[in-house]
């Protein structure tokens, strides 16, 4: 809900015209079908978000191959990922186009280093370790992607220039998995409850941040990091997807 009112908030406010279409969780995959056909069909529809997770009657690959590639600013579909896996010119997922965004503006150096990714998810983690292994700046890391089943995460962590945290546990990373001068990228909003909030609740990443922060060349906070850029990203997806038609 957070993510899809700002979406809607940065739309109206950057001067694009945006319509949520909420649909009941019980809707069969035949209607939902049917709604992605007509905004393909659209021709004043430049760009379509899905927003995932979809109900578990819902095929999310079936829906996800549904959208038209020209239309897909999310950039999870198939023809997007294989585009993206080549260097090819493509919508690149939000999250992980936003911090590359990200480097670049800090002017961050990123060749030769070592960049560790914590998550193989298809939005972030495995798009962000294409990204960055690319031969393009920011890019030309070595990669490692990190996962559930990874062995030793402390070490491998202990060796990265480049952290990004993408598994979804608050402060997860600890100082002593970060070594001097990283730089660490927070991709983590989990809500956890939190009594001296008015709403009751608070957005937490995955670093541990206070301890790693003093630690690090470049640490980005959550809120107000990745967050904020992945919503930037979708948006200059967007604004290439309603401009850069034959
Ligand atoms: P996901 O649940 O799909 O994937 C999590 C990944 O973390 C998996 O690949 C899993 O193997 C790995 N993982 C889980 N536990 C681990 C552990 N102990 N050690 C190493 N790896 C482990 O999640 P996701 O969709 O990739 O999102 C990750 C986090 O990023 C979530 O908190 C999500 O809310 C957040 N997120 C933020 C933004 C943003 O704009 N800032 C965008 C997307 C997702």
């Amino acid at each position: 809900e957070t993510y899809v009112a700002s979406k809607v908030k940065t739309c109206e406010a950057i001067g694009f015209k945006s319509t949520m279409v909420r649909m009941e969780e019980t809707i069969t995959e035949a209607e939902l079908v049917a709604a992605i056909e007509n905004l393909n069909n659209d021709a004043d529809v430049d760009g379509i978000l899905v927003q995932l997770p979809l109900p578990k009657q819902i095929n999310e690959e079936r829906i996800i191959s549904l959208i038209h590639p020209d239309k897909d600013v999310d950039g999870f579909h198939p023809v997007s990922v294989g585009k993206l896996v080549q260097g090819l010119p493509t919508f690149i997922p939000a999250t992980p186009y936003g911090i590359m965004l990200m480097l670049e503006h800090y002017k961050i150096e990123t060749s030769g280093k070592h960049a560790v990714v914590i998550g193989r998810s298809n939005i972030v983690g495995r798009p962000m370790s294409i990204l960055l292994s690319q031969n393009t700046y920011p890019g030309n890391c070595t990669v490692t992607v990190c996962h559930s089943r990874t062995n030793n995460l402390k070490e491998i962590c202990l060796q990265a220039d480049i952290i990004v945290a993408a598994l979804g546990k608050p402060g997860f990373l600890k100082a002593d998995m970060v070594k001097e001068g990283a730089v660490v990228i927070d991709v983590g909003i989990t809500r956890v409850e939190d009594a001296t909030k008015k709403s009751g609740f608070a957005i937490k990443g995955d670093v541990d941040f206070d301890n790693v922060a003093p630690k690090c060349s470049y640490i980005t906070p959550v809120p107000g990091g990745v967050g904020l850029m992945t919503i930037g990203a979708l948006m200059m997806n967007t604004y290439n997807a309603a401009t850069k038609k034959d």
